[in-house]
């Protein structure tokens, strides 16, 4: 058995994980940090709380895997963009806590392992995901392993797709994620509603108490309002964009999406986005188009993914 640990913006996530994937216990607690010891201090409570929840010791557990949001190589968090964490050796400290061994990996990057072996990607070699979400993350499984290393790979929100676009939160302009992420599409969405005070998607934010959220394109287009149904097909050309030049380099058998906007309606975001990637991807010349689905685990990739991490490296 294992222990996945998800560290997220606001909380930190443990699940006691089996062999094939199930999460058998799971326990959480807020992201509460107060330096970095005090950090492996709480993921260490976290992992003996989920030990106790599963009636399980120690010694039964192989090893415990970390994943967290940011740069991430040989057992230390060298960069986080939402905790203060540089340069910190943290699979060291956390064994101070609890002596087992320790995998640290990118969140993203555990996603993609967990939903490489226990869902969306299960039986393919070359398998890609992307998660929509406040930002654009994703993660590579080539040739049957993950492709790590260095720290920042699968950073691929961070390709631009318009040349002096919008400004991205990494401070390059036209990023795919100041786009394609809920932020950029709440702020195209914005755009929209200004340029056309006709729209019916003035009615939806306000339905929605004056919020404008990923999903609220995607309502107005349902019912059949032209601005908004402009402004989905703008958003999945910028979509298809990123995801082709994914397959131009990559060629995966699967590409799978993930992330709060994954779950807008078929027709307005998986079909026409599987249309234009078909259209225009390099791989159709020799008949190879990647399959691109729905991420199947959802928030549990990432848990599942650092619990079996080691299968993948
Ligand atoms: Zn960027």
């Amino acid at each position: 058995m294992y222990i996945g640990i998800d560290v997220g913006g606001t909380n930190l996530k443990a699940g006691l994980v089996d062999e094939s994937g199930r999460i058998l216990a799971d326990a959480r607690t807020p992201l509460d940090f107060r330096g970095a010891e005090a950090f492996a201090a709480d993921l260490a409570q976290l992992a003996r709380d989920v030990l106790r929840k599963g009636g399980v010791s120690e010694d039964q557990i192989s090893y415990i895997g970390i994943g967290l949001p940011g740069a991430v190589a040989h057992g230390s968090v060298l960069y986080t963009c939402n905790i203060p964490l540089k340069n910190v050796p943290l699979a060291e400290l956390f064994r101070r806590e609890i002596d087992l061994p320790v995998l640290l990996e990118n969140d993203a990057n555990c996603a993609a392992v967990g939903e490489w072996l226990c869902g969306a990607g299960r039986g393919s070699r070359n398998f890609v995901t992307v998660t929509l979400g406040t930002g654009v993350g994703g993660g590579f499984i080539l040739n049957g392993k993950l492709y790590a290393g260095g720290g920042t790979v699968g950073e691929v929100g961070h390709m631009v797709v318009e040349k002096g676009g919008a400004l991205c939160s990494c401070g390059r302009r036209g990023c795919w994620e100041a786009y394609t992420s809920a932020t950029g599409l709440i702020r195209m969405t914005r755009e929209t509603m200004a340029r056309h005070p006709e729209s019916l998607l003035h009615a939806v934010s306000a339905e929605n108490g004056g919020r404008v959220e990923g999903r609220t394109a995607f309502q107005a287009a349902r019912a059949g309002d032209k601005a908004a149904l402009e402004l989905c097909r703008t958003y999945v050309s910028y979509l298809a964009a990123g995801m082709t030049n994914l397959v131009n380099i990559l060629q995966p058998e699967i590409l799978a999406i993930g992330g709060g906007i994954s779950g807008a309606p078929e027709e307005l975001l998986l079909s026409p986005l599987r249309a234009q990637v078909e259209e225009e991807c390099y791989p159709r010349h020799i008949g190879k188009l990647p399959r691109i689905v729905r991420a199947e685990l959802g928030n549990d990739a990432g848990i599942i993914g650092a619990a079996l991490l080691r299968r993948a490296i």
